[in-house]
């Protein structure tokens, strides 16, 4: 763990959930982190702290053919339930007025967004 340097996305991440932008299914060309919608509908990479342009949004990007899939079915699994979990803690947090619950939901958000970039990375 020596990830100082970069002054923490996940925290970049919760906050741009705080502010309204949702999480997407589609993950950065550059560096597979999940991408956020903004609410002028840019898409923003936390990490890379840059816009991101997809050119056929909307279109599954087209799955390499490797010998082994069966790794790659598990983590989408595993993908689209902490997807399911995220959406909930965001949805919780929009309306939430209490700080001690939104300090939990936070630091549960900014877990669950670890794991989704990391099984983004096993996938990628
Ligand atoms: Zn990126």
């Amino acid at each position: 763990m020596q990830q100082d340097k970069e002054d923490n996305p996940i925290k970049r991440m919760a906050e741009l959930l705080r502010q309204g932008a949702t999480l997407t299914d589609l993950s950065c060309p550059a560096c597979a982190s999940p991408l956020f919608r903004l609410k002028d509908h840019t898409l923003w990479c936390a990490k890379d702290e840059k816009k991101v342009v997809i050119i056929r949004e909307g279109q599954e990007p087209p799955k390499q053919t490797t010998p082994t899939q069966n790794n790659t079915t598990a983590y989408d699994k595993l993908e689209t339930t902490l997807m399911t979990k995220i959406t909930d803690i965001q949805n919780k947090i929009e309306t939430s007025q209490d700080i001690d619950e939104l300090q939990k939901l936070t630091i549960t958000l900014t877990e669950l967004l670890n794991s989704v970039e990391k099984i983004k990375k096993m996938k990628a």
